[in-house]
This record gives structure tokens, C-alpha cells and sequence, in this order.
């Protein structure tokens, strides 16, 4: 699987290397792999609903989500959902972004696995870990394609109570 996501330099700004795991989805067997392994550890770890991050998130969320015939959770950039939503506003490297999820979409107590492509600094996972708690999920889970772990991000995640999972590093 580690072969099949390819690595772009100095995108989208220079001196990033860029993930991109349009290779890895592009390739059936691939993909099919990742996301049994996902549903697998999702399964394991007891998950009632899936909860995918805005956008890659949703294409490895939604898959294990119907893998498993589990509630997909959508956590939206702001503007997106047409109800009353919760949101969280969080730091980026230059400026602030926003999450949103329709508090209607979380159960009581429900344990909601996070999924996502891939945590860096792990501001975008923690920022969607606070608001499916608020909306009054249990999270103790959170599955990555891919980890970068220089960046920290898992580490934040595990001080906040989540056990973190990768594919891949
Ligand atoms: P973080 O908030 O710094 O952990 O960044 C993770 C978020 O940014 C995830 O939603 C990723 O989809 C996206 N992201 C950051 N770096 C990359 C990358 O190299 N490839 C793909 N997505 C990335």
C-alpha cells in the first residue's frame, strides 16, 4: 500500500512534500486493502459510527462506514450542512479554519471512530475530537492511512485519550 501513495514536492506550497493518495485510491485492490484494514481496526476498537473529515476523510470514512454497516458522520467545512450545527474554529499554519457536524448526527454516548487520511500536526483531528465530543460522542479512536509523526499530531491525539492507528508512516 506504501508504494501506491506517491509523494509530490513543493505542493501546494514550496517545500511541502505532499501525500497524495489518489494513487492508492485509483488502484482497486489498493484501496479495497486500506479500507478492510481500517474497517478491521474500526471494528476491533467497537465502533457505532464512523465519522470522516472533510474531504479525504470521506472517502476512506463512508467506505468502512458501509463495510461495516455502521452510521457515516460527516464533520464539514463550515457552509455545508443545512442545519444547525456545532462548530470549532481552529489554528492553521497561517490563519484559522472551521469544522461543522449536525449534532442530530451523534448519538448519546455513541462511540465514534474518527477517520482520516492523514494527520500532520494533528490540529484537524483535535479540532473534530472536541466537537464529536461536545455533540456527546465517545472517542477513544482515531484511524490515518497515514501518520506523519515528526509533526506530532498523533501524540496530541493519544494526550487527549485517543489511541491512534496508521496504515502507514
Ligand atoms: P493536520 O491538521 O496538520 O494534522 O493536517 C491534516 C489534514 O490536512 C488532513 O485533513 C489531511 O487531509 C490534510 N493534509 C495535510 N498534509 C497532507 C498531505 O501531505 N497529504 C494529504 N493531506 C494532507
Amino acid at each position: 500500500m506504501k508504494s501506491l501513495v506517491r509523494s509530490i514536492p513543493d505542493f501546494p506550497k514550496p517545500g511541502i512534500l505532499f501525500r497524495d493518495i489518489t494513487t492508492l485510491i485509483g488502484h482497486g485492490e489498493g484501496f479495497a486493502a486500506s479500507v478492510a484494514l481500517l474497517a478491521d481496526r474500526a471494528a476491533e476498537a467497537g465502533a457505532q459510527a464512523i465519522a470522516g473529515l472533510e474531504a479525504r476523510g470521506f472517502i476512506f470514512g463512508a467506505a468502512v462506514a458501509a463495510r461495516l454497516g455502521l452510521p457515516f458522520i460527516p464533520v464539514r467545512k463550515p457552509g455545508k450542512l443545512p442545519v444547525p450545527v456545532l462548530a470549532i474554529d481552529y489554528a492553521l499554519e497561517y490563519g484559522t479554519d472551521t469544522l461543522e457536524v449536525d449534532p442530530g448526527a451523534v448519538a448519546q454516548s455513541q462511540k465514534v471512530v474518527i477517520v482520516d487520511d492523514l494527520i500532520a500536526t494533528g490540529g484537524t483531528a483535535c479540532a473534530a475530537l472536541t466537537l464529536l465530543r461536545r455533540a456527546g460522542a465517545v472517542v477513544d479512536e482515531a484511524l490515518f492511512v497515514i501518520d506523519l509523526p515528526d509533526l506530532g499530531g498523533a501524540e496530541r491525539l493519544r494526550a487527549a485519550g485517543v489511541a491512534v492507528r496508521p496504515i502507514m508512516d
